[in-house]
């Protein structure tokens, strides 16, 4: 996950796994390349074959033998060599295979997860999470009428704010924390080992980030505002989906009752509905959902040992 420690708006790259890199460069810069690359991959393993040096040292001293046995040890050296040259030309494209899929999980705008690999992700750790009764928290976030950057600047310019926005994204999460481009100018973090504080304060810092970004197209200052959604799992939370729809919701009611440039909180499922929490001014959060959250923990912990599946 692209931690984006450095803040900056420019795309910093996706972390590719760690050996891929020469098989990549061998793909990048061209087939003449990448095949003198398989040929030494070969080249190495066909020198260092036990079976190989014996034929070659037989070779060496042909006294003896039969043209016909002369003829057979330099077929099977020929073979044999064709065989590691297949091997390591599979073995490159299995890594690349491997390699590619690793740059089709970012989306090339942000430097964030594509709305795919986000939602895996976010099923993998959600249902760790629900395995080890820990906390983990979902924000959704949406530009403020976006259309009308579009409308107003062009739609490069309503790319260059995505691209800036992912740029805060990855300067504010945590390495462990996970985001994505949930398509068009919509926005989700994963945020494990997190409690309802902690999330709110997390959405908070991003909403006056973005707020605080300036954009200048043509000379017009262009105001860029997100609203966003937060939901913490709860035991009424079966899926990644079901907390993700409730920060969705949440998000919503940003959009529609609150104004947007706002956080909202979507609290636990029919026990206390959406709650503004920033901008501080504008309302209050209480803080006082631990319990209920700190409950629901307890309860399936509970329930748990005494050997119940299902408490929904
Ligand atoms: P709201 O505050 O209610 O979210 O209003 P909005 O204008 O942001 O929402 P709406 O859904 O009406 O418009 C979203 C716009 O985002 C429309 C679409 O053309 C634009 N959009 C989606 N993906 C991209 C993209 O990759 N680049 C650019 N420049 N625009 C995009
Ligand atoms: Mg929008
Ligand atoms: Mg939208």
């Amino acid at each position: 996950m692209p931690d984006g420690s450095d803040g900056s708006d420019g795309g910093k790259e996706a972390a590719i796994p760690i050996g891929l890199g020469t098989l990549f460069g061998a793909f990048k810069h061209g087939r003449r390349d990448g095949d003198d690359l398989f040929r030494q991959e070969a080249r190495k393993s066909f020198d260092n074959d036990p079976e190989i040096s014996l034929a070659k040292r037989i070779l060496e001293n042909p006294e003896g033998l039969s043209p016909e046995v002369i003829g057979i040890i330099e077929s099977f050296l020929t073979r044999v060599h064709q065989v590691y040259l297949l091997q390591a030309q599979n073995d490159a494209l299995r890594s690349t295979v491997d390699g590619l899929r690793v740059i089709a999980s970012f989306d090339g705008l942000t430097g964030l997860l594509t709305q795919q690999a986000f939602r895996a992700y976010g099923e993998e750790m959600f249902n760790h999470s629900a395995r080890n009764g820990g906390r983990i928290a979902c924000v959704m976030g949406d530009v403020d009428r976006f259309k009308s950057v579009n409308d107003h600047y062009g739609h490069a310019a309503g790319d260059t704010v995505l691209r800036s926005v992912g740029g805060v994204v990855r300067s504010t999460v945590r390495e462990r924390d996970v985001a994505g481009r949930d398509g068009g100018e919509e926005f989700g973090i994963i945020l494990p080992g997190t409690d309802l504080d902690g999330a709110c304060i997390f959405a908070e810092r991003l909403r006056r980030g973005i707020e605080a970004k300036e954009f200048e197209f043509g000379g017009n200052v262009c105001p860029v505002t997100m609203s966003f959604g937060v939901a913490v799992r709860d035991i009424a939370d079966g899926t990644f989906d079901e907390l993700k729809a409730r920060a969705d919701k949440g998000l919503y009611a940003a959009k529609n009752d609150h104004g947007r440039n706002a956080v909202v909180l979507s609290s636990v499922s029919g026990r206390g509905g959406f709650r503004c929490v920033s901008p501080q001014d504008r309302f209050r959060y209480e803080g006082n959902e631990h319990n209920v959250f700190d409950l629901g923990v307890l309860v399936r912990r509970l329930l748990g040992k005494v050997g119940v599946l299902s408490v929904r």
